[in-house]
């Protein structure tokens, strides 16, 4: 008897399905695989989640993920039997999530271009560990208990180690991180300490590091928590429940992220393309990809910039071999991710296929910026009030090049997704006492007001 929830390749012409209990990333052809649901879920969900914000002592309605969790439901529960919620569902009393949701910021829009009312800036740094990873860790650590693995492995830029960190702390599990040799923020650094992971030093980028983790994950039967787990992108899709939950299930027309090693950009397209199999949307909002200059592989490869050949999912069939041809090529010219926004200093990132098919589905956009515009971009969120980390700092930046180059009009409704909180604390000293630097505040020494 079949599942209702299962894993399916995502190569329309392979489509080999596993039980919801398999953890290899890929199908036996080396495709990536989805997460699946039979069951289409009841419009009437929506009033369901509204009210579970009064939570009343559950902490599974407090939580700004499991609040959604009849929308992932790959453990297949009673999701109104507390019991079985509690038994199965990770989460850290509640509290990934649930300070999420879209803010205006006035100051950021001025600097855009924008009216105050056509800018949501959406605060995931605001989570438990400080950057959106918490909603696809609580879920990823809720696949690993159901599995029955003890050990958690990562590669990391800090992030997410972070947040591998204090669930597995909190959920009594090993967990052993990659890190890059110093190429990772202190603060960053220092919570993988705080929460006692086993921390490896790998000399050499995340891309390095990462392909690392993958041969150690398989030597010691560890169980791998980077986003080419299926079931990160699962929860992660409750960042857009969020902001559409806000516009009470309207899109706006753009919805913005970082480009990193395409995670979130993978969980956005799955989202929209459920809600709009399941008629809970009507209209399919554009998605925004902003690398950062010195780690562009999507935008090269997306844009036709290399070799003028455009990579595009084109129903299920991608061009391979141009994507290969891209990576032998920064292989021999020893071209390395070189970017101060450390998070999305990633020159193969894992997601790309889901990627490009997210942006086949949402008729996306990839585009670039530089650190400097990323500093901008981030030290104007701090004028406004808010905190965000140098990637973040590419979203109101890329939104700025979009709108002048007039693609994002006007009387567009756009969203940006602010992806962590400052963990550098030493990049804001630096940029406002710079007075070069345009939103500069620089200190005052007490002599000169004599
Ligand atoms: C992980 C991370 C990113 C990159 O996200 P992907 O899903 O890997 O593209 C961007 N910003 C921050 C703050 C992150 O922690
Ligand atoms: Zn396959």
């Amino acid at each position: 008897m079949k599942e209702t929830a299962y894993l399916k390749c995502i190569n329309p012409y392979c489509g080999l399905e596993y039980d919801i209990k398999n953890t290899n990333i890929t199908c036996e052809k080396n495709h990536f695989l989805d997460v699946q649901y039979d069951n289409i879920p009841s419009i009437e969900l929506k009033e369901l989640f509204y009210r579970r914000r009064n939570y009343r002592d559950n902490i599974f309605n407090e939580s700004g993920v499991w609040r959604f969790r009849e929308l992932l439901n790959f453990c297949q529960i009673n999701t109104s039997d507390i019991k079985s919620c509690s038994k199965y569902l990770v989460s850290l009393d509640g509290i990934e999530g649930k300070q999420s949701k879209p803010y205006r910021m006035s100051k950021v829009a001025d600097f855009i271009g924008l009216r105050h009312n056509k800018l949501l800036l959406q605060l995931e740094g605001y989570n438990p560990s400080g950057s959106f990873k918490d909603n696809g860790m609580s879920s990823a650590i809720t696949h690993a208990k159901l599995v029955g693995a003890t050990k958690i492995i990562c590669a990391s830029t800090g992030n997410t180690s972070a947040s591998a960190g204090m669930y597995t702390a909190n959920e009594n599990m090993e967990c052993y991180v990659y890190i890059p040799n110093e190429q990772i923020a202190s603060g960053k650094l220092s919570q993988a300490y705080q929460f006692g992971t086993k921390v490896i030093k790998v000399s050499g980028n995340f891309d390095d590091a990462f392909l690392k983790s993958l041969d150690d994950a398989k030597k010691i039967n560890a169980y791998t928590v980077n986003s080419v787990n299926p079931f990160r992108i699962e929860g992660q899709k409750t960042i857009i429940y969020r902001l559409l939950e806000y516009l009470n299930w309207d899109v706006p027309d753009w919805i913005v992220y970082p480009g990193g090693a395409l995670g979130n950009a993978s969980s956005c397209g799955k989202c929209l393309m459920e809600l709009y199999k399941w008629q809970w949307i009507k209209k399919i909002p554009r998605l925004v990809i902003v690398n950062a200059e010195g780690a562009k592989t999507l935008y090269d490869l997306y844009n036709g910039e290399f070799d003028n050949t455009k990579l595009r999912w084109n129903d299920g069939k991608p061009n391979l071999e141009l994507l290969d041809r891209y990576y032998k090529y920064l292989n021999e010219n020893q071209i390395k991710p070189n970017t101060t926004a450390t998070a999305i200093q990633i020159n193969k990132p894992a997601n790309i296929l889901k990627c490009i098919r997210a942006l086949e589905f949402t008729d996306g956009i990839v585009t670039k910026v530089s650190d400097s515009e990323m500093l901008d971009g981030m030290a104007i969120v701090g004028l406004n009030g808010f905190d965000c980390e140098l990637a973040s700092g590419a979203v109101p930046a890329g939104i700025k090049k979009l709108v002048d180059a007039e693609i994002i009009k006007n009387d567009d409704l756009v969203s940006g997704i602010l992806t962590g909180r400052q963990k550098d604390p030493s990049l804001f000293v630096e940029y406002h006492s710079n007075r070069k630097n345009r939103f500069a505040v620089t200190p005052i020494d007490y002599t000169s007001l004599e």
